[in-house]
């Protein structure tokens, strides 16, 4: 996966793209990532990146002429371009575009926003995709950004310790993660669920399986697809379902009284 990212605070993403998994997926090549300044891309004394807004009003507004020519270098030495604009008026970021991205074999472009955001004659003129990642505003298109390449890169095969993990996370077949665990066995008066150390794989995977589909029928209910699921998980969900009127609570069995509930 390569990328490109357009920022006025190249700091922003430099300092979080050199910890943990991200780094890693640099140092293995499986991801290349580069930060541009944009007020490299100014040609006045002052590096002048944003001004006040036409028709008045507080705040600044990014102008344009520095990210057009950012984008014609980048189109110069990188080609192929799929540009986006972190946005909170454009389409919502998710599982399946992360999927995308991780896949992508042009150069991943992010424009970042910051202040009142970016002067509309670069969306009017680039093809760009404004993303989104949900319906609230944060300061600029840094994080956001950040949010989508790590979102993408962790899928890339051979990112993350264990191949599998990103298979069985949250959203993948539109169903949430199951509940984990780690030692001690026993913490608070909370124990960890016996099946879990019971040393049988293929019951475990059927907990685990169960989980899944309870987390998501209690925390994202819109999420299930009872008519499109297997056999097998249609069973759970329907003993989920049985066991609904008895107890909704998956919180671990309790070994210890008087703990606050
Ligand atoms: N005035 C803009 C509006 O109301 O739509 C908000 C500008 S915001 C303070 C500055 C920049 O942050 C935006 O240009 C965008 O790059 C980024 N941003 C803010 N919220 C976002 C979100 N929910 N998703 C993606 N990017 C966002």
């Amino acid at each position: 996966m390569h990328c490109e990212v357009l920022t006025l605070f190249p700091e922003i993403i430099q300092s979080a793209a050199a910890q943990s998994i991200m780094k890693r997926a640099q140092d293995k090549g499986l991801l290349t990532l580069s930060v541009h300044n944009l007020r490299d891309f100014t040609d006045d004394l002052h590096r002048t990146a944003d001004d006040t807004p036409y028709g008045g009003g507080g705040g600044m507004v990014m102008k344009a002429e520095p990210i057009f020519r950012a984008i014609e270098f980048l189109l110069e030495k990188q080609g192929n371009l799929r540009i986006m604009m972190p946005s909170p008026q454009g389409i919502r970021f998710s599982q399946g575009l992360a999927r995308e991205l991780s896949r992508e074999s042009r150069t991943l472009v992010f424009i970042c926003g910051h202040y009142e955001g970016i002067d509309e004659r670069i969306r009017t003129g680039i093809s760009v995709e404004e993303i989104s990642i949900g319906d609230y505003v944060v300061t600029g298109g840094e994080l956001p950004a950040l949010v989508m390449m790590d979102a993408a890169m962790r899928l890339i095969p051979g990112v993350l310790g264990d191949p599998h993990s990103a298979e069985k996370e949250s959203f993948v077949e539109s169903l949430l993660d199951f509940p984990h665990y780690t030692r001690p066995f026993e913490l608070r008066g909370f124990a960890v669920p016996d099946i879990l150390v019971s040393g049988n794989h293929e019951a475990v995977r059927r907990w685990r399986r169960k989980e899944s589909i309870r987390m998501t029928l209690m925390k994202r209910p819109d999420l299930l697809q009872p008519e499109t699921m297997e056999k097998d998980d249609q069973q759970l969900l329907e003993e989920i379902t049985q066991e609904y009127a008895s107890t909704c609570s998956t919180t671990p069995k309790r070994r210890k009284e008087g703990m606050p509930s």
